[in-house]
């Protein structure tokens, strides 16, 4: 492996339920810290990084509808939800001395910043962490489709998908047994196969502006920057 990263700008995605740590709900002081540490080392290694942050482990539109509540403000909350995670995680970023920026897809400026995508690409030029929040700003989408198209809109290399498990599986590996993983995959395979990876919006958008995706486990020490250093061996890639 070389000493200079393999990928210049790169966007993760982190689920909302990835903050949980083991609770059922809410943000684990200890996995932000976790987080923001890993993505130092990635920062001070020189590479841009952006997030796009989820919020199912507050709120999901879905979710709410299926209580009874109108879909649309459900989503209204799911968003607001990730913003909340967005500034978590900017404070967990700040606190070991990076600089961080959370832009919103809703308008909510005594909290942050708006979406503007070429001030966005000023501050990771200058090396902060921009935090892409309240996905896109529209419901019935995912923070998954907000991840595809900011990345894309960004012009990432990369766009890593933080997970649970080490890449995508041919079943849930957790409940299967003989589930086995694929080492790399194309983005009509996972369309084709409907496989649980990234809803099809973010796939196609993916597929269409030829966006590289990897899907790894986000629990593995050191395994964010062994990615950006060039090792092909960890998690899935989709191309
Ligand atoms: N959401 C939305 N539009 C978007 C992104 C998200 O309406 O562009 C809402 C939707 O209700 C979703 C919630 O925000 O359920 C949280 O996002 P998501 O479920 O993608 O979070 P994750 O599963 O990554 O934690």
């Amino acid at each position: 492996m070389s000493t200079k990263p393999a990928y210049k700008r790169i966007l993760l995605k982190l689920s909302g339920e990835a903050l949980m740590g083991s609770s059922q709900f809410g943000i684990s002081s200890e996995v932000m810290t976790f987080l923001a540490n890993e993505i130092k080392g990635i920062v001070d290694a020189g590479v841009e990084v952006a997030l796009v942050v989820g919020g199912g482990n507050i709120f999901r539109g879905e979710g709410l509808a299926r209580g009874g509540m109108d879909r649309i403000t459900g989503d209204h909350m799911g968003m607001l939800a990730t913003v909340i995670n967005g500034l978590a995680i900017q404070d967990a970023i700040e606190r070991i001395g990076l600089q961080a920026r959370v832009q919103s897809a809703l308008r909510i400026n005594e909290v942050c910043e708006d979406y503007i995508r070429r001030k966005a690409q000023r501050h990771l030029e200058k090396g902060r962490v921009v935090i892409f929040a309240a996905g896109t700003g529209n419901p019935f989408f995912t923070t998954d489709s907000a991840a595809a198209l900011r990345a894309v809109e960004v012009s990432a290399d990369l766009l890593l998908k933080a997970t649970k498990v080490d890449g995508i599986y041919t079943a849930d590996p957790k409940k299967d047994p003989k589930a086995t993983k694929y080492s790399t995959l194309t983005y009509d395979q996972a369309l084709d196969q409907r496989l649980s990876v990234m809803d099809q919006t973010a796939l196609v958008l993916c597929r269409d502006n030829k966006m590289k995706l990897r899907v790894y486990d986000m629990d593995r020490p050191g395994a964010l920057m062994k990615i950006v250093m060039g090792d092909d061996t960890i998690g899935t890639h989709v191309t």
